[in-house]
């Protein structure tokens, strides 16, 4: 059953000049219960406008997202944020350092419930226990835990309305990698305990391949690739997906080892967008008619894939 469908997201920014910023640019995918879909691409790529869209953070341009079947215009933000939370990268900037734990956990229970003070504290006490940490620890402030039990206090915050979806934008990538293991693996048991469905937002890769089902490779707004896992990480089909792979050190396969690099070039403008194929000013394969035509996405061995090889 798909908890969450996105069909032609566009969300766009006009910006001086009369010009238009395209961050997520017909964006289509499906979030199954109980599943994770990882979003991987380089910084700017338009991975987080795609997740302050899904939060109604930013607004969209066009295009339609199903909470469950239902359309979000049709749902007030209250519904939506019992629905679907988010988990920041950095728990330190997104904890408010004036609030106790229970304060900061219980934070959307107070804006969108009626519990009383009592009712709250007894929820935090409930989720810091699920979430690894001390009750003992209710009223302590946000800079008197360490980096990983801030990120803990970031998921119970998430938890506190019972929501079946959360994103999660690049929840490890602050942490040191020992206890980056421990928040993927806290992840996984609530994923399991509690039939959460996860959009997680990474631009680690090996991190994506252990934890989610299926991955989605977007370059300049749009999908480059899309499918289950072992498609993704085994058998790539798009050449930007492959040099992301050929640079994570993460395949053993021959195909990706002989692979050219991806072309020394930074990643273009989102502002001014190369012509035909974006990816073609840094693509190692790419033929004259990359610059000339926009590969439309298509499916091909069982994933969508947007390349006119
Ligand atoms: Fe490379 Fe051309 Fe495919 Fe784009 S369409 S990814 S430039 S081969």
């Amino acid at each position: 059953m798909s908890v969450l469908k996105v069909e032609n997201l566009k969300t766009f920014y006009p910006v001086k000049g009369g010009k238009v910023v395209k961050a997520v640019n017909n964006l289509s995918f499906t979030l199954e219960e109980n599943q994770t879909l990882g979003i991987v691409g380089e910084s700017g790529c338009g991975k987080s406008t795609l997740a302050k869209t899904l939060m109604a953070l930013e607004e969209k341009t066009a295009g339609s997202i199903f909470f469950g079947g239902k359309e979000s215009a049709q749902m007030s933000l209250k519904e939506r944020y019992q629905y679907i939370q988010m988990v920041f990268q950095d728990p330190l900037d997104s904890l408010n350092p004036r609030k106790k734990a229970w304060e900061i956990i219980t934070d959307p229970m107070m804006i969108n419930t009626n519990a009383s003070k009592k009712e709250c504290i007894k929820k935090a006490s409930e989720l810091m226990e699920l979430v690894g940490l001390r009750t003992e620890q209710i009223y302590k402030y946000p800079h008197m835990f360490s980096g990983g039990q801030r990120q803990r206090l970031g998921i119970a915050r998430s938890l506190v309305l019972n929501p079946k979806v959360l994103i999660l934008d690049e929840p490890v990538s602050a942490l040191d990698v020992s206890i980056q293991a421990q928040i993927l693996n806290l992840l996984k048991k609530l994923q399991k305990e509690m039939k959460l469905s996860y959009i997680f937002i990474s631009h680690d890769l090996s991190v994506v391949n252990y934890i989610a089902d299926k991955t989605l490779v977007m370059y300049l707004g749009k999908v480059s690739e899309y499918g289950h896992n072992d498609q993704i990480f085994n058998s790539p089909y798009h050449p930007y997906t492959k040099t992301l792979l050929k640079s994570a050190h993460i395949s053993s396969s021959n195909e990706i080892k002989e692979f050219p690099k991806l072309i020394d070039t930074e990643l273009p403008s989102p502002l001014n967008p190369p012509s035909g194929c974006f990816f073609h000013t840094r693509c190692p394969v790419a033929k004259d008619e990359c610059s000339k035509i926009i590969p439309p996405v298509e499916i091909k061995r069982e994933r969508e894939v947007s390349c006119l090889l």
